[in-house]
């Protein structure tokens, strides 16, 4: 046999200390992996948490800093709008230069980003621009800014959609605009200021939202005004038909994950609404990008832990199958240290565990006991005869012919010594003792085996009965010997008989 060392040793001893079964060593085995894999699985989801929420921290910081980047520099403009439609309620406006210059630069915005600031009449007649001291002279009546205004007199201030400027070609713009109002309230024109696209596009420009992430300002009604990554098809388009954009329009700020409507990437995107304005700030990353690593991440481990799940499994089949291997060593090492080696029969140190274990039973039941003491004729005479070898057949035979006698179930025979056998009858009484005993003698001389030095010509028994109902009195080994001295009467009355004493 292999002999085993370290922690397969340690590992057979605990599993056979904690009487472990076979499956119950395999089911150990996968509840560990389970253990382990639960925790594993527990951390692996908690640090994906942990990734979204840095990912949703920094994209709402980025949607603030936009947010209020915005919010201060149309603020300042705003202004400046303000001050060109106080400045325009001066009697003679129009019709010097010097007061149009000093209203429309004066405390007009400046900047680089900011393009010219126009007056336009109720006709959408461009009256002033801060470009040129001459009127330009076009009409705007047809630009969206424009007829929002005329529209609408309680819109305040405007953020109109991108358009290629008229007044500076080949750039695109977004116009700020507020209405001008007469005394008695009704439509007088529109200033407004061209903010470059570019403006927008400045404020993305150094912000880290990862490889697939996007960055967009959008107005209120679902039109991009400028997005990162930078795409002429996508600026200009609406998305205001979209469920995507309902969410957008629902709250004030708010997070969600959402598949985009422009290039159908999943990403979790962070909105704010900046104030007064009609325009929403979005910051997104992608959910790939936000998971990169923690993928990585899971990846090593469920494959380390698959590994070692795996092997937790292999072992405890092997752990298992090692314990039941033993087990059964040990059950047939057991079985051989109660039974005889010639006959198959329990041996005395059997015999006498399953007499007191008998006794005490039906000392508690109150019930009989019978006990029979066999023993074969001039054993000594027969090996004389025939030998020690022909003796060991003989007493075989008999054990053999005594076995197939008894048949109750709690009934038990075992060799007490040499040619003497014992036969424990549990619930059995006199009258049922004498008839087995009595079967048992007429069986064995039946088998007809020749013996030379019996009166009989042939092997036979002699047989002591005795049956008892135990008390706390008595111990087993008086029976024993009731039943020895039951046997010396029937040797002494002749042998090849069955003798009796009474209960004591
Ligand atoms: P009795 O009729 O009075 O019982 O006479 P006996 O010769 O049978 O009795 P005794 O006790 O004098 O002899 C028992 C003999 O049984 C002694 C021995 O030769 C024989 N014997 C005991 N054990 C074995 C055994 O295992 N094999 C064989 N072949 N013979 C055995
Ligand atoms: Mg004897
Ligand atoms: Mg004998």
């Amino acid at each position: 046999m292999v002999k085993r060392t370290g922690l397969p040793r340690v590992l057979i001893a605990l599993a056979g200390r904690l009487r472990m079964r076979r499956h119950g060593v395999i089911y150990a085995g996968c509840g560990v992996v389970l253990a382990m894999l639960a925790l594993c699985g527990y951390a692996l989801y908690q640090s994906r948490e942990d990734a979204r929420a840095r990912a949703l921290d920094s994209s709402r910081d980025v949607a603030t800093i936009t947010e209020r980047d915005i919010a201060r520099n149309f603020e300042l403009y705003a202004l400046s709008l303000e001050a060109v439609a106080d400045g325009l309620a001066r009697p003679g406006v129009l019709d010097s230069p010097r007061l149009r210059r000093e209203i429309l630069f004066d405390r007009a915005a400046t900047g680089q980003y900011v393009g010219a600031m126009v007056v336009i009449d109720a006709q959408g007649n461009v009256v002033m621009n801060s470009e040129s001291d001459v009127p330009h002279g076009g009409n705007l009546a047809d630009r969206p800014y424009f007829r929002i205004h005329r529209d609408n007199a309680q819109l305040g201030l405007d953020v109109s959609a991108p358009y290629d400027s008229r007044l500076r070609p080949g750039s695109r713009s977004v116009a700020l605009s507020r209405r001008l109002s007469r005394l008695d309230g009704s439509f007088a024109g529109i200033v407004a200021l061209g903010v470059d696209q570019e403006y927008f596009a400045s404020l993305f420009a150094d912000l880290r939202i990862g490889q697939h992430g996007s960055v967009s300002i959008i107005r209120t009604d679902g039109t991009i005004i400028v997005r990162r990554p930078d795409d002429r098809e996508v600026t200009g388009r609406n998305i205001g038909g979209t469920a995507f954009f309902q969410q957008l329009v629902a709250q004030d700020e708010g997070s969600f994950v959402a598949d985009s409507p422009l290039d159908g990437v999943e990403r979790l995107y962070s909105f704010r609404r900046i104030p007064q304005l009609p325009l929403i700030v979005l910051v997104a990353e992608s959910t790939a990008d936000i998971y990169a690593s923690w993928w990585r991440r899971a990846l090593t481990i469920g494959s380390l832990m698959l590994i070692f799940g795996i092997g937790v499994v292999v072992l405890s089949a092997w752990l298992g199958a090692e314990l039941r291997r033993r087990q059964r060593v040990e059950r047939e090492l057991e079985r051989l240290a109660g039974t005889d080696g010639l006959t198959g029969l329990h041996n005395r140190r059997a015999l006498c565990e399953t007499l007191d274990r008998e006794w005490l039973r039906a000392r508690r039941t109150g019930s009989v006991l019978s006990l029979l003491f066999v023993d074969i004729d001039h054993f000594k005479a027969y090996n004389d005869t025939y030998g020690h070898q022909a003796g060991d057949a003989a007493l075989t035979a008999v054990a053999s012919c005594i076995r197939t006698v008894i048949q109750r179930p709690g009934d038990c025979v075992g060799r007490y010594g040499g040619e003497e056998f014992i036969v424990v009858l549990p619930d059995t009484d006199a009258a049922g003792a004498t008839v087995v005993a009595e079967n048992m003698r007429a069986a064995i001389g039946g088998l007809g085996i020749a013996h030379r030095g019996c009166e009989f010509g042939r092997v036979t028994v002699s047989i002591g009965a005795t049956t008892w109902r135990p008390d706390l009195e008595t111990d087993v080994s008086v029976v024993i010997r009731a039943a020895d001295e039951a046997l010396y009467s029937a040797k002494a009355g002749g042998r090849n008989r069955v003798a009796q004493v009474g209960m004591g």
